[in-house]
């Protein structure tokens, strides 16, 4: 720690969920310092962090976290480690699983052995509620922190191994960790390819909303600033070695009627959705129950999810010139993906 405050190691930050959680954590707490480790995929866009590029305490570093040497020189004189990056598109994990086992776990891996090498107090792990695997439809049941690992996608079972790793590294070598496994984020600078932000994105350009098979899986919703106020409750009050499951719904919602809400919200006919074929081993309900960050650290969400994807839509109205070249350069990627006739 330095006189005027704590140094982060933020991994991933160029994403989805880490660029949103900088920009929140230097908003919450303008003396600490963050670093920022990231290898710029696809999936990794700095115009995320336009708004705190030029800030003294804010650095970024290019470089991949399977880099020994570059892990070892970002991991210097840090405090805390917060840990995103990942490959963490199930679709791409099934046509090229390969690196999702290169990053998610042997990246995961290199940052643990380096921060143990560099005495860092807090190691805090980002994850998925899809290592627990899949709810019946018809089950009331709902994800907890006691629920078995079951993974079922080459994303997830990635994602179940880095976890157990930093569980390992608590329990063999002292590290001192919290890990939190949250539902589907939504929000501001979510990649077009997943789903919210692909349905928004189509709509405004009235293009049709690709929808997995029948439409009846269900899923749950967390906004995006939601979870960055749950990561940094954890860091700031969690107990060490314990993880947190974080979700963002008390009802369920299937994808169909989210896609209906969603064309409503923005004044559009549900005849724009078209079922495209279904993923394979599609998992079909998540449903978590937050109670325990919710009883121990007094965490809930903010919003509903009506509430959040008005905001998340006049986001994506306000911000074309962020999606559109997005889009545009992956518009192989889409058109294979989602075989839907283009009008
Ligand atoms: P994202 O795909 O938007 O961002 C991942 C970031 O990691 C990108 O900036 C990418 O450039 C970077 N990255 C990838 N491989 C790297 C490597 N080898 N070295 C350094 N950087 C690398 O992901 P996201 O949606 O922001 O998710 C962040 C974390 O949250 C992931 O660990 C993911 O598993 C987890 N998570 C996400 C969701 C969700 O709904 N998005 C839900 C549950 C858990």
């Amino acid at each position: 720690m330095t006189d005027t405050g704590r140094t982060l190691l933020v991994t991933g930050g160029a994403g989805f969920i880490g660029s949103n959680f900088i920009q929140f954590w230097l908003d919450t707490f303008p003396q600490d310092t963050i670093r920022n480790l990231d290898a710029l995929t696809y999936a990794g866009n700095l115009a995320n962090l336009t708004d705190v590029a030029d800030l003294p305490n804010y650095v970024f570093i290019e470089g991949n976290i399977c880099d020994a040497a570059t892990v070892e020189r970002a991991m210097q004189d840090v405090d805390i480690v917060v840990h995103f990056a990942a490959e963490s598109h199930v679709d791409r994990s099934i046509t090229n699983p390969a690196i999702f086992l290169e990053t998610n776990v042997l990246g995961t891996h290199q940052l643990l052995q380096s921060a143990l090498a560099a005495n860092v107090g807090h190691f805090h792990h980002i994850s998925t509620d899809e290592v627990f695997g899949s709810l019946e439809l018809d089950s009331q049941a709902q994800f907890s922190e006691d629920t078995k690992y079951d993974p079922r996608s080459p994303y997830a079972a990635s994602k179940a191994a880095a976890d157990h790793l930093v569980r390992a590294y608590g329990e063999t070598f002292g590290l001192q960790y919290t890990i939190t496994n949250c539902s589907n984020n939504y929000g501001p600078y979510h990649f077009p390819e997943k789903l919210i932000p692909l349905a928004i994105t189509n709509a405004i350009d009235d293009q049709p909303l690709p929808l997995y098979g029948h439409g009846l899986f269900v899923r749950d919703w967390l906004y995006v600033e939601d979870h960055c106020r749950a990561i940094a409750s954890v860091i700031e009050q969690g107990e060490k070695n314990t993880t947190y499951l974080v979700g963002g719904m008390d009802e369920e919602i299937t994808n169909l009627d989210l896609l209906t809400l969603i064309l409503s919200l923005m004044d559009k006919p549900d005849s724009l959705i078209k079922q495209v074929a279904d993923r394979p081993g599609h998992d079909h309900k998540y449903s978590v129950d937050w109670s325990h960050i919710n009883t121990t650290l007094g965490w809930s969400p903010s919003v509903t999810l009506e509430e959040g994807l008005q905001k998340t839509i006049r986001w994506y109205q306000d911000h074309q010139d962020w999606w559109r070249p997005l889009k545009e350069a992956q518009a192989e990627y889409f058109a294979k993906q989602y075989q839907v006739d283009r009008k």
